[in-house]
């Protein structure tokens, strides 16, 4: 880094006053107002020393994954759902939810780390979140995950199975976590795991069968005990287990579980037991219920009538649900989050130099199709790219410095041939 030496010494291209590589060689070149020059990769570097030495003299406020919690620095569940809100559109049962469980969630931690509370033992609040996909399950766990700057990793449900048959051991969830934490423990037992599609292992049909369910009731088993907290043998690599490994002990005690699937068809276990409760108290539908959105009664039992095993329920006691996404929620996604897809459009554009925006028309024209198709929000990604790859391919080398997207020239990309492909999607 102290090799300094001008910029412009190697022909005619720029070259990182720092460590002599070229413009060509790096994927970003910042230029001083003397003409010397800093790449990405320096900056990178420089930044690591700093945090590295202010961590080492304590001044830091960056907190290592795996320091120490204090209750002082813990967020607030209304400061939690304030970040929440900056990234995710709407689902505000969901996120008040989040917040609290995630919140209770570190105080457990704390509360025995500093043997607070004598022998009152705080439980897990591992959670549910039931919801059709493309609502942002996954989106919220994420984010969740980057407010409190702890590892996290998000595992499929489909691919595990119980040991001993093809597929993953569920202790590759562990392997995963402790890769993102780049092996420190104490942060991968701190962290959060994201376990997508877990109504893909729900038992099929509703009574307990009597001979063994391989990919469905075997792998809630296994996943019960990992749930609840246990130190489990965790091959570093993932993968299978096999005896000549190596393992890593790790604990999941502290590990917080959040679990999404979409459950298609439990609005109909909803009904069924609200229209039995109204019988069985013999009251003509006194309460009112909203049919059209039944998904906001959901209840433990339901998950249940689902084919989840009343055990694993039990591991999970905080429920909540998504909304569908409504054409209205679909329009504020393409702008407002925080990393909003038009706001990334029009990065990628700057960085070439132009000022590129969608007129309004547009936006609500990607809106309308998303909504025709059935796509949700995953689809207005798509139809933004088949709308824009030939921008793109065009503009960089251009001399436009400002380019307005309209009306005309997206129903044309639209309507042309490969939008067919688009209703895959989703
Ligand atoms: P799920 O896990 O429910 O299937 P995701 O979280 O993967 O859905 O969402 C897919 C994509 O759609 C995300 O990358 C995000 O950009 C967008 N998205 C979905 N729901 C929302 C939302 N409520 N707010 C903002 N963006 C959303």
């Amino acid at each position: 880094m102290a090799n300094k030496h001008k910029g412009t010494g190697r022909g005619h291209e720029d070259c990182c006053s720092f460590c002599g590589a070229k413009r060509s060689d790096v994927a970003l070149m910042f230029q001083g107002v003397d003409g010397s020059n800093i790449c990405n990769n320096c900056v990178d570097r420089g930044y690591q020393l700093l945090r590295e030495s202010e961590l080492v003299s304590g001044k830091g406020k960056v907190q290592s994954k795996s320091d120490d919690l204090s209750l002082e620095q813990l967020m607030k569940p209304q400061q939690i759902k304030a970040v929440l809100d900056e990234y995710v559109i709407g689902q505000d049962d969901a996120k008040r939810y989040m917040s609290v469980a995630v919140y209770n969630h570190y105080k457990r931690i704390l509360s025995r780390q500093k043997g607070i509370g004598g022998d009152v033992e705080i439980d897990k609040s591992n959670i549910v979140l039931v919801g059709p996909t493309g609502t942002g399950k996954t989106l919220m766990a994420r984010t969740i995950a980057r407010v409190l700057n702890v590892p996290f990793t998000i595992v499929d449900a489909t691919v595990l199975t119980e040991a001993g048959y093809v597929g993953e051991d569920v202790e590759s969830i562990l392997s995963r976590l402790l890769q993102v934490a780049d092996y420190d423990v104490k942060a991968a037992e701190r962290g959060i795991v994201f376990i997508d599609e877990i109504d893909k292992i729900a038992r099929k049909g509703d009574n307990p069968s009597i001979t063994r369910d391989v990919s469905g009731e075997g792998v809630q088993q296994a996943l019960l005990k990992i749930l609840e907290g246990t130190t489990v043998n965790v091959p570093p690599q993932g993968g299978r287990k096999h005896p000549d490994q190596k393992f890593i002990q790790v604990n999941t005690k502290d590990i917080l579980f959040i679990c999404g699937g979409a459950f298609d068809g439990i609005e109909k276990k909803i009904a069924q037991r609200l229209n039995t409760r109204a019988i069985g108290y013999g009251v003509q539908n006194s309460l009112q219920v909203d049919r059209e959105n039944l998904m906001k009664y959901i209840m433990p039992q339901d998950l249940k009538s689902f084919g989840l095993i009343p055990e694993l329920v039990g591991r999970l006691p905080v429920l909540t649900y998504m909304q569908p996404l409504t054409a209205e929620a679909l329009r504020k996604i393409l702008t407002e989050p925080k990393n909003a897809i038009v706001k990334q459009y029009e990065q990628l554009f700057a960085m070439d130099g132009v000022d590129f925006k969608f007129s309004d028309e547009v936006l609500d024209y990607i809106v309308e199709k998303a909504d025709e198709y059935k796509l949700g929000a995953r689809g207005l990604r798509s139809i933004c790219e088949a709308i824009v790859t030939d921008i793109m391919f065009d503009l960089p080398s251009s001399d436009e410095k400002a380019y307005i997207l309209e009306l005309d020239y997206a129903k044309k990309r639209i309507e042309g041939s490969n939008f067919l492909q688009l209703k895959q999607v989703g």
